[in-house]
């Protein structure tokens, strides 16, 4: 049924992780993991993420850091399955001690290290995720996801893209949702790819106009430019391969 209907979270997920771990992980984890930033991880440095005083990854080894909104803490959001849960929409069902049940988008449940840079999420004292609850696809919806990592082997991406499209009778698209994970703090919405897809056929050269409008906003730090050319091509793959033409 994912596979059908959310072709982006069945692509997205089933890379994720080995084979063993997938078997015992759920998707709550995943989603609530916490950065793999090697400095947060390090017990030597007591970043700003861990009430410290600056953020080491600024002016130190960034290559694996955001290209995107990286001015206070420069983590990259671990989950690649959000990057799809993002783009298909999803909202995440929490519930506390007392039964109360709340329903967010996941869009809007991950907070930015602007808004709190000690947290990653919205999940409060006393609440347990219960679930992950995708809207049904309007007809003519497709998606697709795809990653890039240093190796083919288990790996987390330096770069992965999640795209939706809903389509006309015509074949033109009606609506766009494009996101960009290992790119940001949070899933990273490209807005400005999603507009400049409303209301055209999805061909190669849109495409490729459409991955480079993904950099619009990118600031990279000293040693991860690299990822901006992989995000260009990475966003023009998916894109053609959610229009069924990749
Ligand atoms: S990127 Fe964030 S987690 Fe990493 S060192 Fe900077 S403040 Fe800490």
């Amino acid at each position: 049924l994912i596979a059908d209907r959310a072709r982006a979270l069945a692509e997205a997920a089933g890379g994720s992780a080995s084979p063993q771990i997938r078997h015992v992980a759920t998707i709550g984890g995943n989603l609530l993991q916490r950065p793999r930033c090697w400095y947060f991880r390090s017990i030597a440095h007591r970043c700003l993420r861990k009430g410290g005083g600056k953020c080491f990854a600024v002016h130190g080894e960034n290559q694996y850091h955001a290209i995107f909104a990286n001015e206070v803490c420069a983590v990259v959001h671990p989950s690649t399955a959000a990057t799809a849960l993002v783009a298909l929409g999803a909202r995440i069902e929490i519930v506390n001690a007392g039964g109360d049940v709340r329903r967010p988008l996941l869009d809007e449940f991950f907070v930015a290290p602007e808004t709190d840079v000690q947290r990653e999420n919205d999940l409060k004292e006393g609440e347990v995720v219960t679930a992950v609850l995708l809207p049904a696809p309007a007809a003519a919806t497709t998606s697709a996801h795809m990653r890039q990592s240093d190796k083919q082997a288990f790996d987390w991406p330096i770069a992965d893209v999640a795209v939706v499209l809903e389509r006309d009778a015509d074949g033109r698209c009606s609506k766009a949702s494009v996101v960009l994970g290992a790119a940001a703090p949070v899933p990273r919405r490209a807005r400005a790819t999603e507009e400049m897809l409303v209301g055209e056929m999805i061909d190669e050269k849109l495409a490729r106009e459409a991955g480079h409008a993904a950099l619009e906003a990118s600031t990279p730090l000293a040693r991860n430019h690299y990822k901006q050319p992989i995000f260009a091509a990475l966003v023009a793959r998916v894109l053609l391969r959610a229009a069924g033409q990749g």
